[in-house]
């Protein structure tokens, strides 16, 4: 799969189904914001040398949602969640791995 078929043509976070929803050119994905939130790779929540896990998925409010996104060049979108953490990115990339591929 090349780059440009991992760019999303719609990001839309649906609060009252406690998803995002991602739509590409030839798919979508409901990613569950309890999940999305246990996905992110960020130096807060993974340990940039190891890789290790810091943050404990047992630790994610069950009603977390996403308060805003903001686009990140042409490559990625920071999710701002309600339990006030800012600062991971998901790539596109990212995201469609995390979708299965
Ligand atoms: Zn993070």
């Amino acid at each position: 799969m090349s780059d440009a078929a991992a760019v999303p043509v719609n990001l839309e976070a649906r609060r009252a189904d406690g998803v995002l929803h991602v739509a590409w050119p030839d798919r979508t994905h409901d990613f569950p914001f309890v999940e999305l939130r246990g996905s992110c790779e960020c130096a807060q929540c993974v340990n940039e040398w190891t890789g290790e896990r810091i943050l404990d998925p047992a630790t994610i409010p069950a009603d977390i949602a996403i308060e805003s996104m903001e686009l990140v060049g042409a490559y990625a979108v920071r999710v701002r969640w309600s339990d006030g953490h800012d600062s991971g990115l998901f790539t596109w990339q990212r995201l469609r791995e995390l979708a299965g591929g």
